[in-house]
């Protein structure tokens, strides 16, 4: 489909391939880096490369990045453009090119591979950044009643309270261009959205907040799947694009509510679904969960971005001879690392003739019991139990009758 999610994966992919960026799989959502508990952006896998700690392996990547952004959690259902769950396109230069290629290809991928009116593209740049203001008015010749300088709120990106960081360009659709330039407030989400942001990264932030250069000057860039489809299929939410309605056509469905009826509130998952009045599984098993089928749909709709984790764990069992068997230790790293629950495993696994090993998965399911009480064990060996604590510490005596000020202290 010509402007399907899939299809608009494909093109930013290409786009940047047959520019010299090496095509990456989506990193891990769980990164390894101590300074996010999540991936919130494409750049995370690439973080030791910026600061120079490990070679880089090419000079340009790009990806399409699996994200979470838990601080965008209020966000959702309330814009009609954050999610907690998203994919962003990336292209990075690891000290390769800088700001003007950056700059000239976002434009150029923009307007000619997905054709959008040069009339209806703002950008955003760093209050203090003439370079890039420069480089959009002279190299790329956006009119400069339609280049906003913002501050570092918007326009100076870091990953964490530390780590490499940049002052960046962000380029925005305008739904409404008629209503002209002279008061554009491109914080205003019912005339602009902002789909692709290019961080012009240059600095570590160190612990003491300061600024320091890095070794190279690198690019990082994020264009939001899920908006840029809200853009091409003219869709007035992120929510109706082919990315995510199928999913609230399946909850309807199972609601015997119609998405108009459920307005924003399916938005907000399995409460919301109690709340929609599906029972137990929807399907006639009141004893069941309704999720599964909602995750199906997910699985479908991911396939393209995401089709080898449960099929390289199928065909890994098949080789190491337990053919056709999904070990248990798989299974479970499915499960207690990746979220699968079980049964989608099961499921999925059926399909393609596979069983799953559940008696190997539940023995890796008592390791972890274990381990776990292990520890506990080892914290209270070093501590004591909460029993012991207690005995360790003096009665505390109510002294609010005689003084109210600590009372209301106490309180809180
Ligand atoms: P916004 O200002 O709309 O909150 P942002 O400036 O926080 O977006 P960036 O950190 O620049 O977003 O991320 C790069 C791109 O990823 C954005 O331009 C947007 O297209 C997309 N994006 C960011 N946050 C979300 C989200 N919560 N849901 C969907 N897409 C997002
Ligand atoms: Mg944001
Ligand atoms: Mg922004
Ligand atoms: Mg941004």
């Amino acid at each position: 489909l010509p402007n399907s999610g899939n299809s608009i994966r494909r093109i930013f992919l290409l786009f940047y391939a047959s520019r010299g960026h090496k095509v990456l799989p989506s990193a891990s959502l769980v990164p390894d880096d101590p300074t996010v508990l999540l991936t919130i952006a494409g750049m995370l896998q690439f973080k030791p490369i910026f600061l120079g700690q490990v070679p880089r392996q090419v000079p340009r990547a790009t990806t399409a990045q699996r994200c979470i952004r838990t601080n965008d959690v209020e966000n959702v259902g309330r814009t009609a453009r954050h999610h907690t769950f998203f994919e962003m396109l990336g292209n990075f230069s690891f000290g390769d090119y800088f700001k003007k290629e950056a700059i000239m290809w976002a434009w150029e991928l923009s307007t000619t591979e997905f054709s959008l009116p040069v009339d209806k593209l703002w950008v955003s740049v760093y209050e203090d950044d003439d370079e890039a203001f420069v480089i959009w008015r002279d190299e790329v010749g956006v009119p400069v009643e339609r280049i906003k300088r913002m501050g570092a709120e918007d326009n100076f990106w870091s990953s964490g309270v530390t780590g490499p960081c940049g002052p960046c360009s962000e380029i925005y659709y305008d739904f409404h261009p008629e209503r002209g330039c002279s008061d554009a407030d491109l914080g205003d989400d019912t005339r602009f959205i902002e789909f692709y942001n290019l961080v012009f990264m240059q600095y570590n932030k160190t612990e003491d907040g300061s600024l320091e250069p890095l070794k190279q000057k690198n690019i990082d860039t994020g264009l939001g799947l899920e908006r840029m489809a809200r853009i091409l299929q003219k869709v007035p939410t992120n929510y109706e694009t082919g990315l995510i309605y199928p999913i609230i056509e399946k909850a309807s469905e199972l609601a015997h509510v119609s998405y108009s009826v459920a307005d924003d509130s399916t938005r907000r998952g399995v409460r919301t679904g109690r709340l929609l009045g599906i029972k137990g599984d929807g399907k006639g098993n009141p004893e069941g969960a309704f999720s599964p089928s909602i995750a199906q749909k997910v699985i479908e709709l991911s396939t393209e971005i995401d089709p080898d984790m449960l099929e390289d764990a199928l065909s890994s069992g098949q080789e190491n001879g337990c053919t056709p068997c999904l070990s248990g230790k798989d299974a479970f790293l499915l499960y207690d690392t990746y979220g699968f629950p079980a049964e989608i495993t099961i499921e999925v696994a059926e399909e393609s003739g596979v069983k799953v090993d559940m008696d190997g998965f539940d023995v890796e399911m008592e390791n972890q019991r274990r381990q776990s009480q292990a520890a506990h064990k080892a914290v209270e060996l070093a501590v004591g139990t909460d029993a012991d604590l207690a005995e360790t510490i003096p009665d505390t005596k109510f002294i609010g009758y005689e003084t109210l000020s600590s009372a209301a202290t106490v309180e809180g």
